[in-house]
């Protein structure tokens, strides 16, 4: 290769240059409580059937291209026609899709922040225009506010993060269905992004109807302890489903991730049982932080957001990493000065957490 300038590099899409890409710092630790992710693999008996899934697949055959028997099986788990259901490569790319079907050039797109950034950086990459509307106190959405926001902006997608990352607040139905009314008065699509669904008392997927502006977006990668795969889901109107097709790309999930996310599901009672232990050492690790005088925001979801007391969030965190804890920094994101984020790990995971927060709010 001989080395020369080229005589004009490309220049990135202007829009792009000032963004940054989303990034979550990986720490070499002991304890990992950072990303929200499972503590613990899915069940050894599903890794065994995925093995065995391996030696099945025509490798050499594109994979079914409308994944027919893992859309049908998402359906059966979770009693919706399977015609209203929509599978990509983690939620997250349900969320482009989404976008780039609805949004895009031209139109804006709402959220409410403090919430998932992805939301707001998806619908920039995909040409939209952002509004963001501040959440009340305490991170709780008005829902009067909400509706103003949705009449003034006419967005054209609505986001709902429920229960909310970073916060663990959870909307309430009242909420929900009063933003879908005002988001429909306007034309609108409502998209409730429910990662952490599993973890809370109730879906806004029973609100989804042939007639309704809603999708309600799902991921194998909490719950069901996956991550690693890459496979999320929608539930929303056919119609919806049948117009994402001309955003897809064709093939976009292989045969494999199609098979484990079929096979996954015949391991419900297992994650039923991983999520009732979360949530349980949710309750623990939130009184022992409110003992400890953090200030402890309510969460229906697998993590805890919290403000120390008096203590400067940046030094906790980096003390914790001292100690191999890595827990979640977003006292720098907007909205959140002062806070840390705390995903609830395994019962002895959680204990490091404590004993080190309670060693260093002593100290400091
Ligand atoms: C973790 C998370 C996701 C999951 O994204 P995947 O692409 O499915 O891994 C989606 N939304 C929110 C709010 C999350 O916190």
């Amino acid at each position: 290769m001989t080395a020369r300038e080229p005589v004009a590099r490309p220049s990135i899409r202007p829009d792009l240059a000032a963004m940054s890409g989303y990034h979550s710092p990986q720490v070499t630790v002991d304890v990992r409580l950072n990303t929200n992710e499972s503590p613990v693999g899915p069940p050894p008996e599903f890794v065994e059937r995925v093995a065995a899934n391996a030696k099945e697949i025509l490798w050499h055959r594109y994979p079914d291209r409308s994944a027919r028997m893992l859309r049908a099986a998402i359906g059966d788990a979770v009693g919706h026609p399977a015609s209203g259901i929509y599978c990509a490569n983690g939620s997250n790319e349900v969320l482009q899709n989404l976008l780039m079907t609805y949004a895009g050039a031209g139109r804006t797109t709402l959220t409410f922040e403090p919430t998932y950034a992805l939301h707001s950086h998806l619908s920039r990459t995909t040409g939209s225009t952002v509004v963001s509307v501040d959440r009340g106190d305490d991170f709780v959405l008005s829902l009067a506010a909400a509706q103003d926001a949705v009449a003034t902006h006419a967005p054209a997608v609505t986001f709902l993060c429920s229960p909310n990352n970073p916060t663990g607040v959870l909307e309430p139905p009242s909420t929900v269905t009063g933003v879908l009314e005002a988001v429909e008065a306007v034309g609108g699509l409502l998209i409730v992004d429910e990662a952490y669904g599993e973890f809370a008392p109730w879906s806004a997927a029973e609100l989804i109807g042939e007639g309704r502006s809603l999708v309600v977006v799902k991921t194998y990668s909490k719950t069901w302890a996956m991550a690693g795969v890459r496979l999320g889901y929608m539930i929303g109107p056919d119609w919806l489903v049948g117009e994402m097709d001309a955003v897809t790309l064709p093939y976009h999930l292989d045969s494999m991730k199609q098979a484990m996310g079929v096979a996954a599901l015949d391991y419900a009672d297992a994650m039923a049982e991983r999520v009732n232990a979360i949530k349980a050492e949710r309750l623990r690790v939130s009184e022992r932080l409110t003992d400890m005088k953090c200030h402890v925001w309510p969460s229906a979801a697998n993590f805890i957001l919290f403000r120390p007391p008096e203590h400067a969030p940046a030094d906790v965190w980096q003390k914790l990493v001292d100690r191999s804890v890595l827990i979640r920094d977003t006292s720098s994101w907007n909205g959140l000065e002062g806070c840390l984020r705390v995903t609830i790990g395994a019962s002895d995971e959680n204990s490091v957490f404590l004993e080190a927060m309670a060693d260093i709010l002593e100290r400091l």
